[in-house]
C-alpha cells in the first residue's frame, strides 16, 4: 500500500493536520509536533492529544502513515558540548511528543560539524545522542533523514546513514527517511539512474531501514549540495522519478510526503502520484 501525503501545518494545534491531510485528499502526513524554529515549547496539552488521536482514527490515518519532523534547531552532532546537549534534551523532548500521540517514528535531520570537527567525530557524536535520546523513552524510531550535504551537514552519503545505523544499539528504533530532493542534490541521479540510486540504497542502507520518504523536486542541480525544493515535475528530476516510485513495491506502508514549495497544489500533486500506482510506463 502506498500512503501518499504532504508536511502540514500543525497551527491552532496539532489536531488539526490530520484534518488538513484529509482536505488535500492524503493518506499520509507530516507536521511538526511544536514550533519548528523556537527551542521551548508548552507540552501538549491532554485534550490536544486526545483530538490528535481521534481526529487519526476517524480520517483512517495509522502509524504508517504519520511521520513527524523535529526542530530545525536540533543539532544531535554539535561539537560543543552544551549545545549538543540543549540538542539532545528537546530531541528526548520531541521524542516524547510522538509517545504521547501514539506516533511511532520521528524524522530529524542528523546533524552538522560546523567545521570544528571531522565528520567520523560528528556522526559518532550524533550516534552517541541517539542511543542516549533511545534509552530516555520508548517505542518511538529514530528516523535519520539524508541531507543535500549543503553547509557542514552529514547525511548525504548512503554510507554515513548506515554508519549511524550500525552504531546505535537498539536496530528497531532506527531508521531513514530518503528525502529525493536531497539525495539528488548530493549527487544520487534519480532522474537518470533511479535503479542504480536504489541498488545502492538496498546495499549500503537496506530498505528494511526505510520508514518514510520526502517526495521533492529539485532546483538545485545533480550534485550542486543545495537544498532547494521545488514542486515535483518542475526541478531537475522530473515526473519520471516519482512515477518510479510509485511503482516501486520496495516502497510500500510508509509515509510518502511532499515538502514541495507551493501548498495549493498539493491536492493535485497528490492526485498525480496516486495515478502513478496503477499505470505503467
Ligand atoms: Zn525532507
Ligand atoms: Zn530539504
Amino acid at each position: 500500500m502506498k500512503y501518499i501525503g504532504a508536511h502540514v501545518s500543525a497551527a491552532g494545534g496539532v489536531e488539526n493536520a490530520p484534518l488538513r491531510a484529509h482536505e488535500i485528499g492524503a493518506t499520509a502526513f507530516a507536521l511538526f509536533t511544536k514550533n519548528q524554529r523556537q527551542w521551548k515549547a508548552a507540552p501538549l496539552t491532554q485534550k490536544s492529544i486526545e483530538q490528535f488521536k481521534a481526529n487519526c482514527e476517524r480520517l483512517g490515518y495509522g502509524p504508517k502513515q504519520i511521520l513527524p519532523h523535529d526542530s530545525y534547531l536540533i543539532n544531535l552532532g554539535h561539537p560543543d558540548v552544551d549545545a549538543r546537549q540543549k540538542s539532545l534534551d528537546a530531541f528526548i523532548d520531541e521524542l516524547r511528543r510522538c509517545e504521547q500521540l501514539g506516533i511511532d517514528r520521528l524524522n530529524f535531520h542528523p546533524g552538522s560539524h560546523l567545521r570544528e570537527i571531522s565528520e567520523e567525530a560528528c556522526l559518532d557524536l550524533i550516534a552517541e545522542s541517539i542511543n542516549f535520546a533511545l534509552e530516555q523513552t520508548q517505542g518511538v524510531i529514530a528516523v535519520i533523514e539524508n541531507t543535500a550535504g549543503q553547509g557542514s551537514n552529514l547525511g548525504y552519503q548512503h554510507e554515513q546513514l548506515a554508519y549511524l545505523i550500525d552504531k546505535v544499539e537498539d536496530k528497531t528504533r532506527v531508521g531513514v527517511c530518503f528525502d529525493t530532493c536531497h539525495a539528488y542534490a548530493a549527487g544520487y541521479d534519480l532522474k537518470n539512474d533511479y535503479e542504480g540510486v536504489m541498488a545502492d540504497f538496498a546495499k549500503v542502507v537496506g530498505f528494511e531501514y526505510l520508514k518514510g520518504m520526502h517526495l521533492n523536486d529539485s532546483k538545485a542541480k545533480l550534485g550542486q549540495k543545495l537544498d532547494r525544493h521545488h514542486s515535483l515535475g518542475a526541478g531537475e528530476i522530473g515526473w519520471q522519478a516519482f512515477r518510479k516510485i510509485m511503482q516501486d513495491p520496495r516502497i510500500d506502508d510508509i509515509p510518502l510526503t511532499l515538502e514541495t514549495i507551493n501548498p495549493d497544489i498539493w491536492a493535485e500533486e497528490i492526485q498525480t502520484l496516486k495515478g502513478f500506482m496503477n499505470s505503467t510506463g
